[in-house]
């Protein structure tokens, strides 16, 4: 294909691939339940290091006999919008008991994060808002913000100084607070606490990201607010994933009855998007209850990470307490060779670069799972510390 089109994507590319940047996507099937072991096209084993899924329940046996069971039950696809009639009883069972297990009055279920985030911003948040951002939120939100066509403030990552001098400055309509409750990318956990305090000073509305804290953390993987203990209603709009600690796909806002309809109504991403599978849905509901019920899964990403930690390492480890740890590299160019080299010994490890992370973080994103055993994580640090 020689069109002037062409020519101009091709003109778009060139760039990337000079810079280190080029990305290409690789299919890895899983081998057994843990969803940690996986096979390449080439036939090479790998450990991987690199899933969302922390307690390792996306193979895990009760969820696929709930979603073949439902499977046989409802079909395959819903086949339409969850208000023309894509509404099927396992999203409602699973919407009640996502909203017992958080302690809210209710839960509205979305095709995606992704979506979710859209759709709060959208619904909610109108055009003289201050959004006020951390810098490292994930790039759903920053896109939200965007598509309301709010005022977009960012703050420098976990800086409540800054934060608070931006809503000082704020003169506008209502003030929202934006923040992941644990960051994707470095793994830290935000500083809730402060938050709700500094939203409670200025009147400001917090709106959390929980698609790396539910499950995860806090008592019963409920997440930040029970990190921090502080009672739900405090943090106003709470958006978790289906698709990483539960293993599945989807995601849900979790609030009052109250937010909860309106974005039924003004949520265009939930209005206008097809309900997401019900056999996804009843695999959802099977993985909460491993979640609530199996706080081993838990203790023993803790101790994985407390073992990692010790490794002398050929970059420097970022803090974090959590599954997701990343070690610092700075180049992408680095980064990619290191990433390489650990895959000739077997071990899936990708390389984070720009523009998902900031020019000169680019990281090795290590990801730990409840699935590993202590021997998986000593390979691990044995290879980091043969690479330096
Ligand atoms: C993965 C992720 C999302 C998007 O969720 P999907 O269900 O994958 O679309 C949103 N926010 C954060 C912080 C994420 O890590």
């Amino acid at each position: 294909m020689n069109s002037p089109q062409e020519a101009r994507w091709k003109e778009a590319l060139a760039p990337l691939r000079a810079a280190g940047l080029w990305r290409e996507l690789q299919p890895l099937q899983p081998e057994g339940d843990g969803g940690i072991r996986l096979r390449d096209a080439q036939g090479h084993a790998l450990l991987s290091f690199a899933s969302n899924d922390y307690l390792g329940l996306a193979g895990h046996p009760a969820l696929r006999v709930a979603a073949g069971a439902e499977m046989m039950l409802s079909g395959v696809g819903a086949g339409a919008a969850p208000l023309l009639g894509g509404e099927r009883p396992v999203h409602a069972a699973l919407a009640a008991a996502l909203a017992q297990w958080l302690g809210v009055e209710a839960v509205l279920l979305f095709g995606s994060g992704y979506l979710a985030n859209l759709g709060i911003f959208a619904a909610l948040v109108g055009r003289s808002d201050g959004v006020f951002a951390d810098r490292l939120n994930h790039a759903s939100l920053v896109d939200g913000a965007r598509l309301a066509g709010a005022r977009l403030q960012r703050y420098r990552h976990g800086d409540l100084n800054h934060l608070e001098t931006l809503l000082q400055r704020h003169g506008g309509g209502r003030r929202w607070i934006i923040s992941d409750g644990v960051f994707s990318m470095d793994g830290d956990i935000a500083p809730l606490a402060d938050l709700v305090r500094l939203a409670e000073r200025h009147d400001a509305t917090i709106m959390l990201d929980e698609a790396h804290a539910f499950g995860v953390i806090g008592a019963g993987g409920r997440g930040s607010a029970a990190h921090w203990q502080l009672e739900p209603a405090r943090v106003g709009v709470r958006m978790g994933t289906l698709g990483k600690a539960f293993g599945v796909y989807g995601a849900f806002v979790a609030g009052s009855q109250t937010l909860i309809d309106l974005l039924r109504h003004r949520a265009r991403s939930f209005v206008y998007h097809t309900a997401f599978p019900p056999m996804l849905a009843a695999a959802a509901l099977a993985a909460l209850g491993l979640v609530q019920g199996e706080e081993w899964r838990r203790e023993r990403l803790r101790s994985h990470v407390r073992r990692l930690r010790g490794a002398a390492t050929p970059g420097s480890w970022i803090a974090s307490d959590t599954p997701i740890q990343p070690l610092l590299v700075g180049e992408a160019g680095h980064s990619l060779a290191l990433s390489r080299a650990l895959r000739e010994q077997g071990l899936y490890v990708p390389a984070v670069r720009p523009p998902t992370v900031p020019m000169g973080a680019a990281r090795l994103r290590i990801t730990l799972s409840a699935a590993h055993g202590p021997e998986d994580v000593d390979r691990l640090r044995l290879a980091l510390e043969q690479c330096r």
